[in-house]
């Protein structure tokens, strides 16, 4: 298996970005991913105002995947997540939902025990390990990596964890793939702006699926299947997963779209991934065992 360090890092999934390492496509690398402030925040000395804000949202990266097409797919099969033992929360003026009424930053640092997150002395959380930042380039002017986007991107989606399997339209050949940004658990919405940040490590097998096309990133799961969209407002975000699923479920069995909306009406679910980014981003989530019983398949 190849090993990518976190020495070559992103700040924007860039279409001229020139690639650390080329897989060909089936093959599986683990990437070490830093922390959403680039691991700059080690301890309570460290203030969050004195960081160096160009470091900011790194992905590890970027990776050439043989096989991969412009108008082709990227399948991303997230086989494991390690993180590392120590995590960072934060909020601030203006950032995340609360920021109205906050007037300076704060941090709260937390440590890993095992399968918790030990927030203090009274409260410990189940880890719910996930990816923020998963994506490949754009065409087009290069989006920062703080950005989601069709592309990927900030989704901070807590459905991408070990075991999913995610889908990127291609706009390059190669790919360019990248992620970082990992989350020991996050809440849907991400209300502060942060999860609880920690670096680790992403195994992840890339295969080049050049005969799918898409216009938005998919979500597979053992029980659900997902269209990601990320837009300006929360609504908008909405309504483009909604028609995006119907649309491709409508193309590949050939119900018509009419009965699906009844249907997905009462078996789908809308969830919000994050509100706090610079757009914003929505799942909706169809579970498996319905469009198994449509013959439905994405491959
Ligand atoms: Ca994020
Ligand atoms: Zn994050």
């Amino acid at each position: 298996m190849k090993e990518l360090n976190d020495e070559q890092v992103i700040y924007a999934f860039d279409k001229d970005g020139e690639p650390v390492l080329t897989v060909e496509s089936g093959e599986t690398v683990r990437i070490r991913t830093k922390d959403c402030f680039g691991n700059q925040i080690q301890g309570p000395d460290d203030v969050i105002d004195e960081i160096n804000w160009d470091l900011i949202n790194p992905a590890t990266g970027p990776i050439y995947v043989d096989g991969a097409v412009a108008g082709g797919t990227l399948k991303v099969e997230i086989n494991d997540i390690e993180l590392d033992d120590k995590a960072v929360c934060c909020t601030g003026k203006d950032e995340g939902v609360f920021g109205d009424r906050l007037d300076a930053w704060s941090t709260h640092l937390c440590r890993r025990e095992g399968d918790k997150i030990v927030w203090d002395d009274k409260i410990e959380i189940p880890l719910k390990p996930m990816i923020g930042v998963i994506g490949v380039a754009p065409a087009g002017e290069p989006v920062n990596c703080g950005t989601p986007g069709s592309h990927g991107g900030n989704m901070d989606n807590t459905a991408i964890t070990k075991g999913a399997t995610l889908y990127f339209p291609v706009s390059i050949d190669g790919a360019l793939f990248g992620c970082g940004d990992m989350h020991a658990v996050m809440g849907d919405g991400e209300i502060s702006v942060s999860g609880a940040e920690i670096p680790g490590y992403v195994t992840a097998t890339l295969t080049a699926l050049p005969e799918l096309s898409l216009d938005n990133p998919i979500i597979v799961n053992d029980t659900h299947i997902g269209t990601i969209a990320s837009a300006e407002t929360l609504d908008e975000a909405a309504d483009r997963a909604v028609h995006d699923m119907i649309d491709l479920v409508a193309a590949r069995t050939g119900v018509a779209a009419d009965e699906l909306v009844m249907l997905f009406s009462l078996v789908g679910d809308v969830q919000i991934c994050q509100m706090v980014d610079p757009e914003k981003t929505v799942r909706f989530m169809v579970p498996r065992y319905v469009l198994d019983a449509y013959d439905f398949s994405l491959e």
